[in-house]
């Protein structure tokens, strides 16, 4: 829920519309959690979650790397005070002017899922050091990421071979479990593979040194999650299973368990109505939606806690939907949400949980709204 900081900063700012407030204190809490979670790893920072400078920079100076997406990413991480020896190009969908650009900027690391890719990268960055992706099943996200990204174990074979062969550094294997990812064994399943892709190139002389083992760890919403330090004790136990005693190096690339919780929207009720007389659920409309920055609520993924300032009164569910003129703008209706009968129009209220992938994903000028508002503190 919303820290006392953020309170106070609501309470005497009182910014208008919808706005997001992130808290600089929970993201440094979590970042030093991961730290003592996976001691061992190296901590890249998914900056697709929240780019707010900021957080670049707060990261940055406490020694974090950083996963980036486009060459806009790289920029931003590289003025945040990172070198560019801290950055990742972990997107394994290039233009390969991009790849020369950021090759130009100094990065020498890059992730791969093709042969295609790879042939990119052999011209545009020449000597590079690449990552295979390989798919994982996702099982256990609650939003997963589905069949886009990586390839099955023996492409990556063939795909890191291939790096090689062109003169690339063939440095390891990557993989995503799934974002908000709660079933701690996801690790296990997708770091066999890993090392499966290990032992085969071994066989042929080709040693791979790292593991990157992306993100997926979950932030609290309604449900409790594991602590990052359980994270971190399934992965290692998995990592040793597999691993043994020669540990490749690793990476984790959290976006959503680094600041999903540091961030609250306030938003106002505009309207509360029914569609009939004996209708049993009220409609409660807001200023913000899935366009101005609650695209997570597609298919209802994600359920985020909302506060009102009637909460312990009587409640009653309620379709919940965002104020633009598509109909697709609906963020629970299939399991109505549960909100106080006392609830009226004009109330502001609180939804927590959401320091990530908001601000992001929030349309420039949908219906005229104005993107999502941030404020850093
Ligand atoms: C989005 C993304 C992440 C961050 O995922 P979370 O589930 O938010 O932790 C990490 N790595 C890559 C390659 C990504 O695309």
């Amino acid at each position: 829920m919303a820290t006392q900081r953020i309170l106070d900063f609501l309470a005497t700012r009182r910014p208008a519309g919808p706005c997001l407030v992130v808290d600089l204190d929970v993201v440094q809490e979590n970042y030093r959690a991961f730290e003592r979670a996976l001691p061992y790893s190296k901590i890249y920072y998914a900056v697709k979650a929240n780019p707010a400078p900021e957080i670049l920079r707060l990261l940055a100076s406490l020694g974090s790397c950083f996963d980036t997406a486009s060459v806009n990413e790289i920029e931003m991480a590289l003025d945040a005070g990172a070198t560019a020896d801290r950055i990742s190009y972990g997107n394994t969908i290039k233009k390969e002017r991009d790849v020369a650009r950021a090759y130009e900027l100094g990065i020498r690391l890059f992730a791969v899922d093709s042969v295609e890719e790879v042939e990119k990268i052999a011209r545009a960055a020449p000597g590079s050091r690449v990552f295979c992706r390989v798919l994982t099943d996702g099982e256990g996200a609650e939003w997963p990421l589905s069949r886009k990204f990586g390839c099955v174990p023996a492409m990556a074979v063939d795909v890191l071979r291939h790096a090689r062969s062109l003169g690339l550094d063939a440095y390891g294997v990557s993989f995503h479990v799934g974002s908000q990812q709660t079933n701690l064994d996801a690790w296990d399943r997708a770091l066999g593979d890993a090392k499966m892709v290990f032992d085969t190139l071994a066989n042929e002389g080709i040693v791979l040194r790292m593991v990157n083992m992306g993100g997926g760890f979950p932030t609290r919403y309604l449900r409790d999650v594991p602590a990052a330090s359980a994270y971190g004790e399934a992965i290692f136990e998995a990592l040793s299973r597999h691993f043994g005693n020669r540990l490749p190096e690793t990476i984790i690339e959290p976006g959503r368990g680094m600041v999903g919780n540091a961030g609250v929207i306030k938003s106002e009720v505009v309207l509360i109505s029914k569609k009939a007389d004996n209708d049993n659920v009220r409609w409660v409309y807001l200023d913000i939606g899935k366009f101005g920055g609650l695209a997570e609520t597609m298919d209802e993924a994600i359920r985020y806690p909302i506060a009102t300032p009637h909460d312990g009164d009587a409640t009653a569910p309620c379709i919940l939907a965002g104020p633009t003129c598509d109909s697709a703008d609906v963020l629970y209706e299939k399991t109505p949400y549960p909100l106080p009968l006392s609830l009226s129009i004009g109330d502001e209220v609180l939804i927590a949980g959401t320091g990530a992938y908001t601000t992001t994903y929030s349309a420039v000028a949908f219906n005229g709204f104005e993107p999502l508002r941030a404020y850093v503190i």
